[in-house]
């Protein structure tokens, strides 16, 4: 495979760009090489600068579940762009969209749009700290929920649950009043919960573990949750910036039947476009300014540009068969992995929900992967990157990371899905 274009092209980046991308994982850090440089998409595929085509399971990180320039959302971005991109004043777009979402996510009942998963999760927490007048925030580690200071902290080893910056530059005043607690264990919220009683805003969580790979909630975890929360006048802010309209079309919240008191979406929502958004119940919402005081603002918030896509997304998502399709084109892939990993003997996990998947080749046969320091020790990130450059030579685009989701499309065909099942075969073949 030629990739010559690609790597003068990253040559070029990185005298301009750090690392030559706008975002560090793009530039293949944990699997090594050289990140290919995009020219164009179509439905579920990619084509390179040197005009090498693969299937993508990336889909921009989850956003393009229609495929790349979906017909119906590129019509509604030029109509849209034909009578100007922005205003900073309010457009009928923006109550179509808010309507839409509150139809389809069961919580919601009042919407506020911003610009990315960052900005809906930031503001979520500034909301629930001034809805409680508390300050503590518990977030679990390996969670992501954007680069926003308080919340670039994990679990500082050897400090349990005391937050410390995972980033230089973030102050450690930021994140004092970060918990932590492990993914998928109960008793670790109860007693921060014991030890702080009146001074926790909210919880944050993902409901699927997906950036930490693809780790599944244990039964019962989140419900758990959200109780424990209530019981201590505490918020749930359930972050469905990725599993929004994915794990169900109603998000996780519908696939596992949860009531959380904020939601926070972007990726699906914005259609390709960078839009997120953070909702919940009318009570909650009407403490954000103006209506309320808790200011938060966006001088390109609520852009009719991505109100179009998401809007364009959204529609089509929603008619009748298509989540269900894509979806079964999810469940025939992980299928798939999973019996491509036994024939070969090889351990791995590999999770589906919706019209999302993960998998991790194991260190050990027998481990488990429930929570981020099991997923540290157990998931073989060395494996993880001979097969993903084995997949990419063939044509084939998983994440450039172990411990990322991998995400369908409606244009994904089962033809992609054997495709790909045999590179996975051969690659595995060459590999063990
Ligand atoms: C992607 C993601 C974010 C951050 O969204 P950006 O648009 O990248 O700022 C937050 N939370 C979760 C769960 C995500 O997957």
């Amino acid at each position: 495979m030629d990739t010559s274009k690609s790597e003068t092209l990253f040559q070029r980046a990185q005298q301009v760009i750090p690392g030559g991308v706008n975002s560090p994982v793009r530039a293949f850090g944990s699997v090594g090489g050289t990140p290919r440089f995009i020219e164009k998409g179509q439905g579920a595929y990619i084509w390179d600068a040197d005009g090498n085509r693969y299937i993508d399971y990336v889909l921009s990180w989850g956003p393009l579940v229609l495929g790349h320039a979906f017909p119906a959302v590129v019509d509604a971005i030029q109509q849209t762009a034909a009578n100007g991109t922005s205003y900073g004043a309010p457009t009928e777009l923006e109550n179509q969209l808010a309507e839409l979402v509150i139809d389809i996510v069961p919580s919601i009942d009042m919407i506020r749009f911003v610009n990315s998963g960052t900005e809906a999760c930031m503001s979520a927490l500034r909301l629930a700290r001034a809805y409680t007048g508390r300050e503590k925030i518990i977030k679990f580690a390996g969670n992501y929920h954007g680069h926003a200071d308080m919340l670039l902290v994990q679990a500082g080893s050897g400090v349990a649950t005391f937050g410390l910056p995972d980033s230089p530059g973030v102050p450690g005043g930021t994140t004092a009043n970060t918990l932590i607690a492990p993914y998928n264990d109960l008793d670790a919220v109860r007693n921060l919960f014991e030890a702080n009683p009146d001074s926790i805003a909210a919880a944050i969580v993902e409901p699927i573990a997906a950036n930490m790979g693809f780790v599944l909630p244990d039964d019962g975890y989140l419900q758990g949750l959200i109780d424990l929360c209530h019981e201590y006048g505490a918020l749930l802010i359930l972050d469905e910036v990725m599993t929004g309209f994915r794990a169900s079309i109603g998000g996780a919240q519908q696939a596992f039947n949860l009531d959380p008191d904020i939601t926070t979406l972007g990726k699906v929502i914005g259609g390709g476009l960078p839009v997120g958004a953070y909702a919940g119940k009318r009570e909650i919402m009407q403490h954000v300014a103006p209506v309320g005081t808790m200011y938060q603002a966006g001088t390109l918030s609520g852009n009719p540009l991505a109100m179009a896509a998401g809007l364009a997304t959204l529609t089509e998502l929603r008619r009748e068969g298509v989540f269900e399709q894509i979806e079964s084109r999810a469940i025939q892939l992980a299928e798939g992995i999973r019996a491509v990993m036994a024939e070969f003997d090889v351990p791995a996990q590999v999770g589906q929900v919706g019209t999302m998947f993960g998998f991790y080749f194991l260190t050990q046969p027998l481990a488990s992967i429930h929570d981020y320091a099991s997923a540290k020790k157990f998931a073989d990130t060395d494996r993880y990157a001979q097969f993903f450059h084995g997949l990419l030579e063939e044509g084939v685009y998983l994440a450039p990371s172990q411990f990322e989701a991998g995400f369908l499309s409606s244009a994904h065909t089962e033809d992609d899905i054997d495709y790909t099942l045999a590179v996975m075969k051969s690659t595995l073949a060459s590999i063990i």
